[in-house]
């Protein structure tokens, strides 16, 4: 999470360093500095706020489904640059819509913002702006149409949806309705009728009176209220009509007193309707209030930057939620799902997301990045901080023919593992070494092809912190499936150390290393392994036949039975404090893992974050 000082400023930096330079947003005052008393560094920072120059940012989502990778780009940019400038980020709800929205996306947006550190509550994040409902603005909205419509600037409309589209005109003729000139009395009376529930969904609505021949079609009268007759997950029924998203917005941001309003490239157009708006509510106000109209209302700027988009990978929330509702995934935080709950759950860390979003960087041309991107920054990050273990996947038995001459066949011998290459002062473990073992079913062949540096018959291996062990013999089951190898392992390789020269001098060698678990009743654990792989096998998913799903990866999802080490049933002393609770793992060998939510002690639950290198395309790992 930490900035980038060596990349050039972006251009929404630059934007607010000009502000900054030019005094344009003002400063913090002792009235919204934040609580400069408060001990910590929630007062540090509202005391080093007071006095400087204003920048506030929010993230305004739509609760109509689960946040996806993509909205972590836009809640890192706003939260970055919050905290960059020592000002403040609001979280704020943009639910103007009741039809798609529920509770449920309400809460797990929180608990994913926070997941990201985007911390914006006043009381606990030194950079908290606090948690915001448009929903809650519905009457002062409504009091600024009413006040558009007596300065002549909106009207009641009584086309249907379908005819004021049909109405929008071409690039050369204008656009037309026959209520654009009605009295506004008589637009006052019905927008009151509207509000009262008088009138059916979609018998008329509230339009700006801008410009019915421009080019730019979003002012050819747009709509700010229609008619809904639902029940919203905030104002319950108190509302039937709702704010269009351009009307709505810029006073949602207005009212927050936000600076800088960042959006997506989509809306460079709707731009200058964000400026009318709050424009024809400033007409007639002045700055101290005096006048009919009152006080201007504060004008933020609107901003866009590109858009974050993925390779093999469907964003945007219908397209998810038609996975969720077709059952195509188990659920909004399916581990394949490119939701913040979907990595989340994978095992993927909010640094890494941090990470990747700063190597992106932020610019005006939309670009699709390749999700190699991603999962590598989660592996750089994963390979710093996880903790190793030893997991087999897909087991098969092995047992050290000699293991009792050296003494009781029942002995444990608890060998030393190192619990992270990448960080000496996480020490070692023990790992316990007995008679019978498992290892990876791949990593014993009947008959190898020439370069199989793993265990067949004859060779030799080292098992890793383990001994040399040397297969003797196999035994089948009656379908021909290997059952149990027979080894016997060599005494002088303790640790899985080079034994000392032979008599003639001669130091043997292995060129295989293989990892193994103690098959000991008492030691073996056993757990699912969720085996994830990228939910789309194409690219551009959809781009072949129009539709997504034409493009599944069939294999996005396999079970294993594993065994593991016992370390794994309880959290080791070299486990990261994991701020999310969620424990995760390198096993060794085959990538990094986490456990599921769905985990019991009783039975322990994997999910694969991903391979130790990428894999993709590739038969087999060596
Ligand atoms: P979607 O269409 O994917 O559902 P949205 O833009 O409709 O996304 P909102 O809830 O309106 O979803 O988005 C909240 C914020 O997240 C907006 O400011 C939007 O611009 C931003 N955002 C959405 N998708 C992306 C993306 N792919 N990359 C960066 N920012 C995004
Ligand atoms: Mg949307």
């Amino acid at each position: 999470m930490s900035e980038s000082t060596d990349r050039p400023r972006h251009f929404i930096q630059q934007i607010i360093d000009a502000d900054n330079a030019s005094g344009k947003w003002g400063r913090w005052s002792a009235s919204d500095a934040g609580d400069t008393a408060a001990p910590g560094p929630v007062g540090d920072a509202a005391r080093a706020r007071l006095g400087k120059p204003r920048v506030h940012t929010r993230f305004p989502p739509e609760p109509n489904g689960y946040l996806h990778i993509g909205h972590a780009k836009a809640i890192c940019l706003n939260f970055g640059l919050a905290r960059e400038f020592n000002g403040k980020f609001n979280l704020r709800f943009d639910d103007t819509n009741p039809a798609k929205e529920e509770q449920e996306f309400v809460d797990a947006i929180i608990r994913d913002v926070k997941w990201l550190g985007a911390d914006f509550d006043p009381a606990t994040g030194p950079h908290g702006g606090g948690l915001f409902y448009a929903s809650n603005y519905f009457d002062r909205m409504y009091a600024w149409a009413i006040e558009l419509i007596r300065k002549g600037k909106a009207y009641v409309c009584e086309l249907s949806a379908d005819e004021v589209s049909k109405r929008r005109g071409t690039p050369t003729t204008p656009g037309t309705s026959p209520f654009r000139d009605r009295p506004a009395s008589e637009s006052e009376r019905l927008i009151a009728e509207m509000k009262e529930g008088r009138h059916k969904d979609g018998a008329m609505s509230v339009r700006a009176r801008i410009d019915m021949g421009s080019p730019n079609f979003n002012l050819r009268d747009p709509v700010l209220y229609r008619i809904v007759h639902e029940e919203h997950h905030n104002t319950g029924s108190a509302w039937c009509i709702y704010p269009m998203y351009d009307w709505a917005h810029g006073f949602e941001d207005s009212l927050e007193e936000i600076t800088h309003s960042i959006c997506t490239l989509e809306f460079e157009n709707h731009r200058p309707l964000y400026d009318w708006f709050i424009n024809s509510v400033n007409e007639g106000r002045t700055d101290d209030g005096s006048g009919p109209w009152g006080k201007k209302i504060h004008h933020p700027q609107q901003i866009e930057f590109a858009k974050l988009l993925f390779t093999y990978t469907v964003l945007s929330k219908r397209n998810l939620r038609r996975m969720v509702e077709d059952r195509i995934v188990q659920s909004w935080d399916d581990p394949r799902m490119p939701t913040l709950s979907g990595y989340r759950r994978r095992g993927y860390t909010r640094e890494s997301i941090w990470a990747l979003t700063e190597d992106v960087g932020v610019t005006k041309f939309d670009s699709v990045i390749d999700i190699l991107r991603m999962e590598n920054a989660c592996r750089d990050h994963l390979n710093k901080v996880a903790p190793r273990r030893m997991a087999v996947l897909d087991p098969v038995k092995v047992v050290i023919t000699n293991w009792a001459d050296a003494g009781d066949p029942a002995r444990v011998e608890w060998m030393d593992a190192v619990n992270n290459p990448e960080d000496e002062s996480k020490g070692t473990r023990k790992v316990p070494f007995t008679r019978e073992l498992y290892i990876e079913r791949e990593d014993f062949m009947e008959e190898p092809p020439r370069k199989f540096f793993r265990l067949a018959p004859g060779a030799e291996v080292r098992l890793r912190y383990g001994y040399w062990v040397r297969c003797t013999g196999f035994k089948k089951d009656p379908s021909g499936r290997i059952e149990e190898i027979h080894c016997t392992y060599d005494p002088q390789t303790r640790g899985g150390d080079n034994p000392p020269p032979g008599p003639d001098g001669v130091v043997r060698k292995v060129k295989g290393t293989i990892h193994w678990v103690s098959a000991d009743p008492r030691h073996a654990l056993r757990a699912e392994v969720r085996l994830y792989d990228r939910l789309f096998a194409a690219e551009e998913p959809g781009k072949r036949t129009g539709n997504f799903v034409d493009d599944l990866n069939p294999r996005s999802l396999s079970i294993a039975h594993a065994v593991l080490e016992p370390a794994l049933a309880s959290v080791g002393p070299d486990e990261p404090a994991w701020e999310d609770g969620i424990r995760r793992f390198q096993f060794e060998r085959h990538g990094y893992f986490c456990i599921d939510k769905d985990s019991k002690e009783s039975a322990m639950v994997f999910n694969r974050t991903i391979g130790l290198k990428d894999s993709w395309g590739k038969e087999s790992k060596g």
